[in-house]
């Protein structure tokens, strides 16, 4: 039974008129229940995250943020309100996470069929790191909210920017290990019946925070934190991070730059938020309005391209539905069946390789919150069908 991370957390009240539709989380949840996709017993509180996000953040940054003390303009760049519920809710998102890959890298080592092999060696400065927690936990607890700050809230994605209206794709030319294909079975698309994990997180994919700044409505970045926590843990050797939002991964690509261990892709509007591109493993700058079998055509050559040089024991998915033409933020043309079909590929390529995987939902600003919640809730089917 696949677990989903959820909780109450992810909703808190934010300003009449903001851009980040919020109340999408508890109407997924609702919808995946009303149409019996999932049963109540799936769904768990990942609780709070701690110590795990200074994996991937500054701990003054951190501080900053749990204390509630981040300066106005640094709020500004955030997007969402810095208080008590909203640190609260990023913590969760982390947790959410951070968990559902255990819960999926565990399942695959005891039921599954990947011949992966334990690391149990860790970052040496580990127990650094967890003593710089603690004394940051404690500090938590007595922190209050600062009454005088508020977040500009127009200001976290903006739509209208300048950039090259053409498609390119670029690679980072890093070396990376050698790669043997004996330690995976890559068995063309027999996954049925798969034991493989799979975990989704519904409240994830916070791909534009940064080592020591958030900013576009992402305060810690879930993704970046996941997958070095699964490698601190010795659950993963090599992950995969496919980010499909239509906004460039920027927070991910520039934290994970150099960790050879962790592959990063990313597939944007070229004419989206951000304004200046992080350098991903692999990027593709897609020109606007680019519709269905362009977008499909180019994710299956670019993860083709991909699998050939990087075998990863883990895959990370940042799903966001903002590619859809009705989007308000997204640049790019694609339809419902479109987005369902990008979804399919993915998860049909994890299934081909046999590996766990972590779901995250990411953005989607359609006009009409349905559609959004449509498009989730296609997203979350197609893995449980092809994965669960
Ligand atoms: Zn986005």
């Amino acid at each position: 039974m696949v677990k989903i991370a959820y909780s109450e957390r992810y909703i808190y009240k934010l300003p009449e008129g903001h851009r980040f539709p919020i109340a999408k989380y508890k109407r997924i949840v609702a919808k995946l229940l009303d149409d019996k996709i999932i049963g109540l017993q799936q769904i768990f509180d990942p609780g709070m995250a701690g110590k795990e996000v200074l994996l991937a953040h500054d701990i003054e940054y951190y501080n900053k943020v749990v204390q509630l003390a981040l300066q106005a303009d640094e709020i500004r760049t955030l997007g969402v309100p810095l208080h008590e519920a909203s640190v609260n809710r990023a913590l969760n998102s982390v947790a959410g996470t951070v968990r559902s890959s255990e819960n999926a890298a565990k399942k695959a080592i005891i039921y599954g069929d990947t011949g992966f092999e334990i690391n149990k060696e860790h970052h040496k400065s580990k127990e650094d790191r967890n003593l710089k927690v603690d004394l940051v936990l404690k500090a938590v607890q007595a922190s209050k909210a600062d009454p005088e700050m508020k977040a500009d809230l127009e200001s976290g994605l903006d739509p209208k920017l300048e950039a090259e209206p053409m498609m390119h794709s670029k690679q980072r030319a890093i070396p990376r290990p050698e790669e043997k294909m004996t330690s995976q079975k890559v068995n063309s698309g027999d996954f049925e019946g798969s034991t493989t994990g799979l975990g989704i997180s519904i409240g994830g994919g916070y791909h534009h925070a940064f080592y020591d700044h958030g900013e576009g409505f992402c305060i810690f970045n879930d993704l970046a934190i996941a997958g070095r926590h699964l490698i601190d843990k010795g659950l993963a050797k090599r992950i995969l991070i496919i980010d499909l939002d239509v906004h460039q991964g920027n927070g991910t690509a520039s934290i994970l730059n150099k960790d050879e261990n962790i592959f990063t892709f990313s597939i944007h509007g070229s004419k989206n938020y951000p304004v200046k591109k992080q350098a991903s493993d692999y990027d593709l700058d897609l020109p606007d309005g680019t519709g269905d079998k362009d977008y499909l055509y180019h994710l299956e050559s670019a993860l083709d391209s991909i699998l050939k040089q990087f075998i990863p024991d883990h895959i990370l998915y940042q799903g966001g539905v903002d590619v859809l033409q009705s989007d308000q933020l997204g640049r790019l043309g694609l339809t419902m069946m479109g987005c369902k079909k990008r979804d399919e590929i993915v998860f049909k390529t994890i299934g081909s390789l046999n590996i766990p995987s972590t779901l995250t939902l990411g953005g989607g600003y359609s006009k009409d919150i349905k559609v959004i919640v449509q498009a989730h809730v296609n997203t979350i089917n197609t893995a449980l069908e092809i994965l669960g």
